[in-house]
């Protein structure tokens, strides 16, 4: 893959670039705002089961829009037609998040997605490579020596640098990659103009304390490190993405790469409700603040979840529908008396409908009071305790809703 040197003018405008660019990774590295880049639409989608058709694409932008993300993994154009109609939805209509499309390290894949991003504004468009560097994917996938990698990493960086504005690369499989040589193919990336550098858990085989290993030695060990962002991507094998991103986060990285739900390859990606909550309620700790409404949140997981068919959890982090719901009698008598009781934080905070007290064997007269009252029914102590005492007495499962209790109220009420 040899090219012919570009000429003086090419030069001096590439120059120019690289000033710009600098200025704005300079921006970056001083503030303190955790950046966000969303890969639902990606490494998300290639949950087996999680078709995303085009529209669904666009309408999830939107909500990750909304919800102040800094930039959309948008889709793999050298991959397939569909990400390619999705990606050209989201051209020119998805304003604020910058978009990157997945490449290999080929001239093809950023071509592709140099293509399909025409019409975007430049400085919102990117493109994000990749290449297996660990000894299993050198030897077994790509049959490439080191120096073949550093080659080809600075062959094809640099020429997507020559065509757009944002350029990341990710040597695949970082976390099993030799230190070593992981930091020769970041210098080599920066070298070529990437502006960001990404640190994939791509196995998610990594611990708090040894993701935070990699990045002190990546910021220590990459001597041009200082032109370019990092990005951390985990998955959560372990289940551990969440905590393995947060620490990644005490150590410095600039962007954090996660999706809704957790959706993505075989255990998931790291939730992003669940990283921007950590944060939003532990600034002190990280003296990093995440641009993230997270008003926007719970309503953007309910969407990912009808729009994918992966159903959430009743007991997800933020988004299940157990999370502000509780049938404990203690649980429900403190939420009664104030909400902050029991709840590390109130349902509008990430958007949520409301506490559910909801009726069974656990609740306790309070709550069976609190629900009669609402329905309008005036029940004496006597009668709260006798609708208690037959709501236990239901079979396991029965569904206390509001039609079965005024069955349970009418019938003793009326003794
Ligand atoms: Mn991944």
């Amino acid at each position: 893959m040899q090219r012919t040197q570009p000429g003086v003018l090419k030069r001096v405008e590439l120059h120019l670039k690289r000033m710009v660019k600098q200025v704005v990774i300079s921006h970056h590295q001083r503030s303190n705002a955790v950046l966000f880049s969303d890969t639902t639409l990606r490494d998300g989608e290639q949950m087996p089961g999680a078709t995303l058709e085009p529209e669904d694409k666009l309408r999830i932008a939107h909500a990750l829009e909304e919800a102040g993300v800094h930039s959309l993994d948008a889709g793999f154009p050298a991959s397939s037609e569909s990400d390619c109609e999705a990606i050209r939805k989201m051209v020119g209509e998805i304003k604020k998040p910058v978009l990157t499309c997945l490449c290999r390290t080929t001239y093809g894949d950023v071509d592709a997605a140099d293509k399909v991003l025409k019409g975007h504004p430049i400085h919102k468009r990117g493109v994000s490579l990749f290449c297996g560097t660990s000894p299993l994917h050198r030897e077994y996938k790509l049959n490439k020596s080191k120096d073949e990698i550093l080659n080809l990493i600075a062959d094809t960086v640099s020429y997507a640098a020559e065509r757009l504005a944002i350029v990341a690369f990710s040597p695949e499989d970082a976390s099993r990659t030799e230190p070593e040589f992981l930091c020769q193919c970041y210098q080599a990336a920066i070298d070529a103009g990437a502006t960001t550098i990404g640190f994939p858990d791509t196995v998610g085989i990594l611990t708090p304390d040894k993701a935070r290993d990699y990045v002190r030695q990546i910021f220590e060990d990459v001597p041009n490190i200082s032109k370019a962002l990092l990005a951390v991507h985990f998955h959560n094998d372990l289940g551990l993405a969440v905590a393995n991103t947060l620490a990644c986060i005490e150590e410095g990285a600039h962007v954090v790469q996660c999706t809704i739900n957790g959706l993505g390859e075989r255990a998931g990606n790291a939730s992003l409700e669940e990283v921007a909550m950590a944060l939003a309620l532990h600034e002190d700790q990280y003296g990093r603040t995440a641009k993230i409404d997270t008003t926007k949140l719970a309503p953007l997981c309910q969407l990912v979840a009808e729009l994918t068919g992966i159903p959430l959890a009743l007991n997800k982090p933020v988004g299940g529908s157990n999370i502000f719901a509780t049938e404990a009698g203690i649980h429900q008598d403190g939420l009664l008396k104030n909400p902050d009781t029991y709840l590390p934080f109130r349902p509008e905070k990430v958007g949520a409908e409301g506490i559910r007290l909801v009726l069974g064997r656990h609740s306790g007269r309070r709550a069976v009071a609190h629900h009669l009252e609402e329905m309008g029914f005036q029940p004496t102590d006597e009668q709260v305790l006798e609708v208690l005492e037959e709501i236990k007495r239901l079979p396991k499962g029965s569904v206390i809703d509001d039609p079965c209790l005024k069955d349970i109220a009418e019938k003793i009420m009326k003794r």
